[in-house]
């Protein structure tokens, strides 16, 4: 094993969609050293794997980012409060509250003389005012100044952004940053009110599907333009991100915009049925036009995500029908419990 392998690896938000997966890969990887944390209780983490150090911590207090940056070498901070437009738009104090958990994490990694400190930051970050027509904006990093961006949430992950960048200039901790922009796939939120567009839409076609029945409601006109990124390209461009020598918050997300309105034909066409649409025009909808211009990273990288949205709609479409059948049967627990197992 090389040395590199057995240094100490944090995960925090690890209870949740992204951080699961990303411990996932570090084990996939072959690392012996992986601490998860997250507020949740155990038993209702995405993912869980016995041979991974598992805290049930609330990050928001600054003595248990200390407990959870205790001897590492990196630190990927994924915690925060966070949903789709749904949750965004009603909870926006709890989402700039994720502020202490930052804060607090990066002072401990500090304390703790912690090599690197990745830190997810989003699309939300980007001035509105270059997204309020339907055609898909690409936005350039330099588009987030000067400053607009998604309230209560996308303030938050502005704010943490420089306070990344000023401990790096300040107090020499090694920051790097991704701005994600809408991740999707397996083991994410698929219920609940916290869940994003192509799950949510899965799920709608799921149901009307299981159910007989013919119609699926959208929030909005359909006709809002967005790219997604499927979660195996999240997870490589965090590792080479924060490999690399990219100082600043880079775009880290799919260029291939569509409307709601094609995430919803390309559902249909997986699932073999057509539906009539019901359009909710007052239901939260986020900005109108929206993808992620991927110059930078191609230029940095060599790399962008290339997962086209039909094949990752096709695998989180499946993964999600088997979790409402599981669900349906009151068994959602004992799926979760076989693939920690298996893997
Ligand atoms: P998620 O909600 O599945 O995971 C976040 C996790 O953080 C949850 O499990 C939650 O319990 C945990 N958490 C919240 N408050 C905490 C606290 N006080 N202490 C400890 N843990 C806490 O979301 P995700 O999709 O996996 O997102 C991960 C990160 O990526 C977040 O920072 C999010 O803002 C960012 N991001 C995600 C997307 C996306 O499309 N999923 C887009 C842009 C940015």
């Amino acid at each position: 094993m090389s040395d590199l392998k057995a240094r100490l690896i944090v995960i925090t938000g690890a209870g949740g969609f992204i951080g699961g997966h990303l411990v996932a890969s570090f084990r996939a990887r072959g690392h012996k050293s992986i601490r998860a944390v997250d507020i949740k209780p155990l038993e209702d983490w995405y993912q869980r794997f016995d041979d991974v150090e598992n805290l049930s911590l609330d990050l928001n207090q600054k003595e248990n980012c200390e407990i959870a940056a205790r001897g590492a070498y990196e630190i990927y901070n994924l915690a925060a409060n966070m949903g789709g437009m749904g949750f965004i738009e009603n909870h926006k104090a709890l989402c700039m509250l994720s502020v202490l958990i930052n804060t607090h994490m990066l002072q401990a990694s500090l304390k703790h003389s912690v090599a690197g400190y990745f830190y997810s930051s989003s699309a939300c970050v980007y001035n509105a005012d270059k997204q309020r027509t339907f055609a898909a904006t690409s936005l350039k990093e330099e588009d987030a100044y000067p400053a607009m961006p998604e309230d209560g949430y996308g303030w938050e992950k502005l704010f943490s952004e420089r306070m990344c960048r000023h401990f790096r200039e300040d107090f020499g901790l090694r920051t790097r940053m991704a701005r994600f922009h809408n991740v999707y796939g397996p083991w994410g939120t698929w219920y609940g009110g916290r869940e994003k567009a192509p799950a949510a839409i899965c799920r709608k076609v799921i149901e009307a599907k299981l159910k007989g029945e013919h119609e699926i409601e959208i929030w909005g006109s359909g006709e809002q333009t967005r790219s997604f990124m499927y979660i195996d390209d999240c997870v490589k461009g965090v590792d080479l991100i924060m490999e690399s020598d990219i100082l600043d918050a880079i775009n880290l997300g799919s260029s291939e915009a569509v409307t709601i309105n094609q995430l919803v034909d390309i559902t249909e066409e997986i699932a073999g049925i057509k539906l009539r649409r019901k359009y909710d025009l007052s239901a939260p909808k986020g900005v109108n036009g929206r993808n992620s211009d991927n110059t930078l990273i191609q230029k940095l990288l060599s790399w962008e995500p290339d997962t086209t949205l039909r094949v990752g709609m096709e695998k989180t479409y499946r993964w999600i029908y088997d979790q409402y059948l599981a669900r349906k049967r009151g068994e959602s627990r004992v799926v979760r419990e076989l693939f920690v197992a298996s893997h």
